[in-house]
């Protein structure tokens, strides 16, 4: 089960909603595939298949994207323990370039700059 979290930036006043961790539909290859864009999945779906449920670590992580100004949680897979990773695009604008964090804590305000964004828990997501 993963976790929502609610990102708030006392200085501007934005605010984020962020599905973090892993789903029960992630307990598959083709439920991690099902994260990423229709035309990789295939592609993904083997290299799971190649790795073996234990040869790599799913998650969705905090990420900030520098071209729409969100932050955003980003799907991405690591393989042979971390050196060797696909992550999915901005779920908002589509762009690749996002700056991906392992936690919130280290995200600064993608609007304002500002650094220690309140972090809260909000639910979870299945
Ligand atoms: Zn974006
Ligand atoms: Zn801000």
């Amino acid at each position: 089960m993963g976790e929502i979290r609610k990102i708030e930036c006392k200085k501007c006043n934005s605010s984020w909603q962020l599905h973090i961790g892993v789903g029960l539909r992630h307990g598959r290859p083709e439920g991690i595939a099902k994260a990423f864009p229709e035309e990789e999945r295939a592609g993904i779906e083997d290299r799971l298949e190649e790795a073996g449920m234990s040869g790599f670590e799913f998650r969705f992580t905090p990420g900030s994207c520098p071209d729409c100004k969100n932050i955003v949680s980003i799907p991405r897979i690591s393989f042979n323990g971390g050196g060797d990773e696909i992550a999915g695009a901005c779920p908002v604008c589509g762009k690749r370039a996002v700056d991906l964090y392992d936690s919130i804590e280290d995200v600064a305000c993608p609007r304002c700059g500002e650094a220690g964004l309140l972090s809260s828990h909000a639910g979870y997501w299945d």
